[in-house]
């Protein structure tokens, strides 16, 4: 007689987990206000004191540097634009190198391409799962520009030893932390460890407004550069007096007044949101604590782990069966989210593959019909970054179920599917 649900056995729980929800009546009511007001946008792409954008955005972005602590807060409508603009206004050129992890988001990479620059995808760490400083070092060459580090699942970058490989080379270092606001690294907040931070604002993030991205620096000239690009440098510049042209060709990466409107509501939520999350994260480690073949992320020293996903390490010699078997039982045994059903349940093996096994890096193609910008002697084999094929291809899970307001009960049954199936192992051998 089958006992696990995979195996037509009952299941843990049927229930739908609750919504993460964030959204309430502040949201709604700031929304009318922009609605009521009829100014959905005010931004305007030339010298103009509506250069900068509306009453909504610009309030937002003073309320952004004031919690992360940083000089410059910059509204855009995508972490994605973010990054473009990130590398735009480092001043990267056709032909530059760009360090950058493969166990990302697409467009952390994508932002070199479109500046004409080689991504150069260097390694993640057995245990953190960000850049690993060792590899970075390694890949460095006369043309490399900059680093673009990404604090994956939530965790800060190895900030101390990568700044100092950046410092020692004269390289921009550019924090993709659209995974870890409230993060933080030695007192200092994840997206303000490097020269530039970029913050998303998309559906899928700790907080959102819609669509929408942030962008954070401590530098004068860089932030100018910055809202250039963001709102059509090029024909900005000449009545502005920029002098500096390189890199100015503008677009319109502009966010709206409603989604600026709701983001300031979110932003005033986020540090009860990542607390819920640490602590529901630690309630599950020691729940499944006594599991052998699960290894729980390591927290770097010094750091708060924002937990925008909650990744584990699973033996499969030690379990004697493999991952997917092992994930596909516990799910079965698990009801979906509400308000995320189509996803199914919140739990899956590896992340994103790693970025240079996409086809545009594999046939390297990316503009017309040429390799441009990969230049001949650059290709991207697989057993490029062995780390991030094991984490991906054998070892990584992760799941989303600390997300608030997951209960305690809530939390119980997790675990209660993860010792079921551990407990039942040999049936699914
Ligand atoms: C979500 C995400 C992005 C892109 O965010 P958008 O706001 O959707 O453009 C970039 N990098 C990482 C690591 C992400 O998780």
């Amino acid at each position: 007689m089958a006992k696990l649900a995979i195996n037509g056995g009952t299941k843990i729980r049927t229930t739908p987990f609750p919504a993460y929800k964030t959204v309430g009546e502040e949201e709604k009511r700031a929304v009318m206000e922009v609605l009521d007001s009829g100014v959905l946008s005010r931004y305007l792409g030339c010298w103009h004191d509506d250069f900068l954008g509306g009453p909504r955005v610009r309030a937002l972005e003073e309320e952004w540097a004031d919690y992360f602590n940083v000089k410059h807060a910059i509204a855009v409508n995508s972490c994605t634009s973010g990054l473009y603009c990130a590398i735009g206004a480092s001043g990267i050129s056709p032909g530059d190198e760009v360090i950058v992890s493969p166990y990302t988001m697409s467009a952390s990479a994508t932002a070199a391409v479109v500046y004409g620059a080689v991504p150069v995808f260097a390694d993640v760490e057995e245990d953190c799962f960000c850049l690993d400083p060792d590899s970075v070092e390694e890949r460095i060459t006369d043309r490399t520009k900059a680093i673009v580090v990404v604090d994956i699942f939530g965790q800060p970058y190895d900030a101390q030893r990568i700044n100092a490989i950046a410092r020692k080379h004269g390289l921009t270092v550019i924090e993709d932390c659209a995974q870890a606001p409230d993060a933080k690294l030695d007192g200092r907040f994840a997206g303000t460890l490097g020269d530039i931070g970029v913050f998303s604002l998309n559906y899928h993030k700790h907080i959102h407004c819609g669509e929408g991205g942030i962008i954070v620096t401590d530098d004068d000239t860089l932030a100018d550069k910055l809202r250039l690009i963001r709102n059509h440098a090029e024909s900005v510049v000449g009545d502005m007096g920029f002098e500096d042209l390189t890199n100015m060709v503008g677009f319109n990466y502009r966010m709206t007044e409603m989604e600026a409107a709701v983001a300031s509501c979110q932003l005033r939520k986020l540090h009860k949101l990542v607390d819920e999350r640490i602590s529901n994260c630690e309630y599950l480690e020691d729940a499944l604590a006594d599991i052998p073949a699960l290894t729980p992320p390591r927290k770097r020293e010094n750091a708060r782990h924002a937990y925008y996903t909650h990744a584990f390490k699973f033996d499969e010699n030690m379990a004697g069966i493999p991952r997917e078997r092992f994930i596909e039982a516990v799910k079965a045994e698990l009801p979906v989210t509400t308000m995320r059903e189509g996803e199914g349940v919140l739990i899956g093996c590896g992340y994103v593959k790693p970025l240079y096994l996409l086809p545009m890096y594999q046939k390297r193609r990316a503009f017309g019909k040429g390799s441009y910008p990969f230049p001949d002697n650059r290709t991207y084999p697989k057993g490029l970054c062995p780390v991030v094929e094991r984490m991906h291809f054998k070892e990584l899970f992760s799941h989303e179920m600390m997300r608030p307001p997951m209960s305690r009960g809530d939390l119980d049954d997790v675990a209660a599917a993860f010792h079921k199936v551990w407990r039942h192992r040999d049936e699914i051998r």
